[in-house]
């Protein structure tokens, strides 16, 4: 199995091979609300703050725009913070 390293340590596109990458590091979402907020994997309302689980990021060619997005601190997650989150190990 061939594996390309990741744009965010190689800085080159795997799928072209541009060598130009945009670092990302807060992507937009919106509420229900429609105010804007960070993407995140998981957010919990309380009454004062909304608290965002896996903040996400990107890195995003420059040439055909092929996009990588990364957690934010993924070792530091807890699953089950996250409804229907599940660890899934190789092997299993
Ligand atoms: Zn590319």
């Amino acid at each position: 199995m061939l594996i390309l390293p990741p744009m965010r340590s190689s800085h080159q596109c795997p799928k072209c091979g541009h060598g130009e990458v945009l670092f990302v590091p807060q992507i937009a979402d919106r509420d229900d609300r429609d105010a804007v907020r960070p993407l995140a994997l998981h957010v919990r309302h309380y009454d004062w703050k909304d608290d965002e689980l896996g903040k996400l990021e990107a890195y995003v060619c420059r040439s055909c725009g092929y996009t990588e997005l990364y957690t934010v601190h993924a070792s530091a997650l807890v699953p089950a913070k996250v409804p229907g989150a599940r660890v899934l190990r190789r092997g299993e």
